[in-house]
């Protein structure tokens, strides 16, 4: 029997950080090395212009750094075929046969795409090619016939879309597409806060750890955390929960039984923020060294980055353009070689 399908992938419109660790690199990392799945990794760049369509020197920039920081964390182009979206034509035309399949009102009630509409204040002024991401992505899942999905939280409407879309073209022309599975870290964290203590640590929002950070700016950045902002005396309790270092403490520390310890002793008043965060620093120090050496060693061969982008590619166009070939039979567009 063959494998079943991992995908997913990421925007390039900059450097990837500690919440696209946690949230989803390091559990393609572990889906990787079981071997138990064929893996694919998309560097989704087409999604990337559809809200920076007049900016395209930042994700060609970034194409690179997401390269660089997949190999960093150890995804290996042997057992993960790493490729580019634009280069695969027949996700277009894939798009274009699932475009007749969703209303404009289930896209506008789409919460993350509403969301995302308000961070970027597009208002009414929406790219149409934004609106419809979704039914792009569906489209690079499914040319993969790809089940299994490791995402962050934002993900999860984006995936249901995905589902609905399979499933109405599978009603309609025969059971030919797969249905998708967000695979949510359970070992992580779905969303990882920012260091500002905002909701989502992103890189629009300037509030983000990088996987490429140097170690005194990984210090700055933990140092200066959000935390309980009425933990104000050493003595004063403090809260756990909503409070980002112990957040980042439970999704990157080892040594769980000693986090405990330290988040009863800051309930109960008596540990002050800057021991905490001592310690947190400690924990990503140990945890981003390897990952940044990694990535300056690779980083001196960009031409290795392009082979590794352009086989990938290569390898992922063939795959799509057998699904492509089903869709169109399936459809019935096939007028001149039946
Ligand atoms: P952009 O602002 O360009 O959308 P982004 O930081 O949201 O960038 P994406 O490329 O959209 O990153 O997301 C890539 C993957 O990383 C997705 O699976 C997403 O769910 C996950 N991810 C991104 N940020 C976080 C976070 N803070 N916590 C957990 N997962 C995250
Ligand atoms: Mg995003």
């Amino acid at each position: 029997m063959s494998k079943e399908i991992m995908l997913t992938g990421d925007r390039p419109t900059g450097k990837l950080h500690l919440g696209h660790y946690v949230g989803s690199l390091r559990t393609r990392f572990e889906i990787q090395e079981t071997g138990e799945y064929e893996n694919f990794i998309m560097i989704a760049d087409q999604q990337a212009l559809t809200d920076n369509a007049r900016n395209p020197e930042k994700i060609r920039k970034s194409l690179v750094e997401v390269t660089l920081d997949y190999l960093a964390v150890g995804i290996d182009p042997a057992k993960t075929t790493i490729f580019v979206q634009s280069q695969i034509p027949e996700l277009n035309e894939l798009t274009m046969h699932y475009l007749n399949l969703v209303t404009v009102s289930r896209l506008e009630r789409n919460p993350t795409i509403k969301e995302e509409i308000k961070l970027r204040g597009f208002n009414t002024s929406i790219p149409a090619g934004f609106l419809v991401y979704p039914v792009s992505q569906t489209a690079d899942i499914t040319a993969f016939k790809a089940k299994k999905i490791p995402v962050g939280e934002d993900q999860l409407p984006m995936i249901e879309q995905s589902r609905e879309i399979v499933r109405s073209f599978n009603s309609i022309y025969g059971d030919i597409l797969v249905e998708p599975e967000a695979l949510i870290s359970n070992s992580g964290c779905a969303r990882l806060p920012g260091v500002d203590g905002k909701a989502k640590m992103s890189k629009s929002l300037g509030n983000a750890i990088y996987l490429s950070d140097e170690a005194d700016v990984i210090t700055e950045k933990v140092m200066s955390m959000y935390t309980d902002p009425n933990h104000i005396k050493v003595s004063d309790p403090g809260e756990v929960d909503n409070n980002p270092v112990f957040i980042y403490l439970d999704a990157f520390g080892k040594d769980k039984k000693y986090i405990e310890e330290l988040k009863e002793h800051y309930k109960q008043g008596g540990l002050g923020d800057v021991k905490v965060k001592r310690y947190l620093n400690d924990v990503l120090q140990a945890e981003l060294e390897p990952i940044r050496n990694r990535r300056k060693e690779f980083e001196k061969d960009k031409e290795l980055i392009y082979k590794i982008l352009l086989d990938g590619s290569n390898k992922a166009r063939m795959t799509a353009s057998q699904t492509l070939k089903e869709v169109r039979d399936a459809i019935g567009i096939n007028y001149f070689n039946v």
